[in-house]
């Protein structure tokens, strides 16, 4: 068979373009920098979408929806936000097309039809979100108000990626505000954990928890918390943030409360989210040159099923065994694909579920049959090994929850592998293309500094890890003291 996918070694990029296309996540689109996400993709987004959703639930949040478009005097109201954002913006100037008069059968823009207010399409929605919460908070009695949203938002990025950098993506949003700069800080971490908690425990990704530097904050934010995931290339991927926001949306939309007291305050607030970025992080944190190797608990098919034989008689047989099987593999709550379509071969099937990372393959034959056992093959480690039929059920059930925690100890154990103390500048740069990972280093805390690094080598700080311990010792770069070590990488 033509080797489909391009290696690792051969072009890490073309790899996961690769990945991405032909395990039919997604499609390159007719729009510059945006995405078809395909079924199979989706399917993965919305199994990872509802574990994530229950999450937000058990910790009291509940979903509306806010508008995709933000009149202008809205956006501008946050100055940094604002700034931050504009240079992304897509924006609607007009509201009509109209018959091009000169060319038959094409449309222009009515210059009629222009809007007395431009509209900016969401890049991120604090202020039309805050612009509402001014109407709905008034005394303590409504706080904390804990909302979320299930979005897409437009940022027009200059260098695209699947998944990983789009200009349109889906998301979600939790827009979070309180009485005390306390609990906002409390929610920002508390939700920083369920993405952290998320990402390793579903997703099988190793993450490190942190905050970031200054230049490297969500614009508005006083502090923003940060999961960053090492991929096999050795450079990382932000998975999430939650940001603590402070007064300034309160006080950039006049948000304010009254409290116990009657004494009026402004509003102390929040803002979280993970994107479809996530699917980009997954895929080039676990697969391999044959292709995706997605992790049993948000896997769309756990478990393909591959019947071999010949003629109807034969395939009524395996379908007397198989049948009652599924049924029994469903009320354990397997997601289970039958693929007993007869227009392919099981080669063929076998080399296309594993490109597409399903956890496992059953195979089964007239002789299994006959021997009252078939074969199950791991697409983690590509392992092979018969099982009797009896107790069959219960066996995927428990390779599943092993495939599971196999590939959270495997990108653990890189993870792990690839977090370098470094201490001298040479080092430091000669560690960045030899031993790609995070680099723990020395940092005069300025941002200066920070910028300079990232002049000369395309490293920046990914965050202070939160259980960062304190430690005296010198800048990387100045020399100058420093308390504590920071981790620096490149990253997508
Ligand atoms: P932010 O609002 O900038 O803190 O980003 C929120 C989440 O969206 C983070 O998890 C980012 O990794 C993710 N994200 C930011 N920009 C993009 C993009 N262009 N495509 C996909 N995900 C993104």
């Amino acid at each position: 068979m033509s080797k489909e996918i391009t290696s690792r070694s051969e072009d890490y990029s073309k790899w996961y373009n690769d990945l991405v296309i032909k395990g039919e996540l997604a499609d390159y689109s007719a729009v510059r920098g945006c995405m078809v996400i395909k079924p199979y993709g989706f399917a993965l987004w919305e199994n990872m979408r509802d574990v994530l959703d229950n999450m937000f639930k058990q910790t009291g949040h509940v979903n509306a929806y806010f508008p995709l478009f933000v009149p202008k005097s809205l956006f501008e109201a946050e100055e940094k936000n604002a700034e931050g954002f504009a240079k992304e913006c897509a924006v609607v100037t007009h509201y009509r097309l109209k018959a091009d008069p000169e060319h038959k059968g094409k449309l222009i823009v009515d210059p009629e039809a222009k809007l007395e207010e431009e509209l900016v399409v969401r890049p991120t929605s604090e202020a039309i979100i805050w612009s509402t919460y001014k109407t709905w908070i008034q005394s303590y009695r409504d706080l904390p108000l804990l909302i979320n949203q299930w979005a897409n938002v437009v940022r027009w990025e200059m260098r695209t990626r699947l998944f990983l950098r789009t200009a349109e993506f889906l998301w979600q949003e939790g827009h979070t505000a309180h009485a005390t700069r306390e609990e906002a800080v409390e929610e920002a971490v508390k939700m920083l954990h369920v993405y952290g908690d998320f990402v390793e425990q579903y997703m099988a990704v190793p993450v490190i928890r942190g905050v970031k530097s200054e230049s490297e904050r969500f614009a508005g934010a006083v502090d923003t918390y940060c999961i960053e995931a090492l991929m096999q290339d050795g450079k990382a991927l932000q998975a999430g943030t939650s940001h603590f926001l402070g007064q300034n949306f309160a006080k950039a939309f006049d948000v304010k409360f009254s409290d116990k007291q009657n004494k009026l305050d402004y509003v102390w607030a929040t803002s979280w989210g993970v994107s479809t970025r996530l699917i980009g992080g997954l895929v080039m944190a676990h697969s391999d040159d044959e292709g995706l190797i997605l992790p049993p608990k948000i896997a769309p098919i756990q478990l393909v099923i591959v019947p071999i034989c010949k003629g109807e008689e034969q395939k009524a047989k395996i379908d007397a065994v198989i049948v009652p099987l599924m049924d029994r593999l469903k009320a354990k709550g397997v997601r289970v694909k039958y693929d007993d379509s007869d227009n392919q071969r099981p080669g063929w099937k076998f080399a296309e579920y594993e490109k597409k990372g399903v956890p496992l393959r059953m195979a089964i034959g007239l002789r299994d049959l006959e021997n009252g056992q078939a074969e199950l093959a791991r697409r983690d480690t590509r392992e092979k090994s018969t099982y009797s039929l009896e107790g069959f059920d219960d066996k995927v059930v428990e390779l599943l929850a092993d495939i599971q925690v196999s590939i959270f100890n495997k990108a653990k154990a890189f993870q792990q592998e690839n977090i370098t103390k470094v201490d001298t500048w040479e080092d430091f740069v000669r560690l960045l293309d030899e031993k790609p990972g995070f680099l723990s280093a020395h940092w005069d805390g300025t941002a200066d500094t920070e910028e300079k690094i990232k002049e000369l080598t395309k490293a920046t700080i990914r965050c202070i890890p939160l259980d960062n311990p304190q430690e005296e010792g010198k800048c990387i770069l100045t020399g100058k003291p420093s308390t504590q070590r920071v981790l620096f990488a490149r990253a997508y």
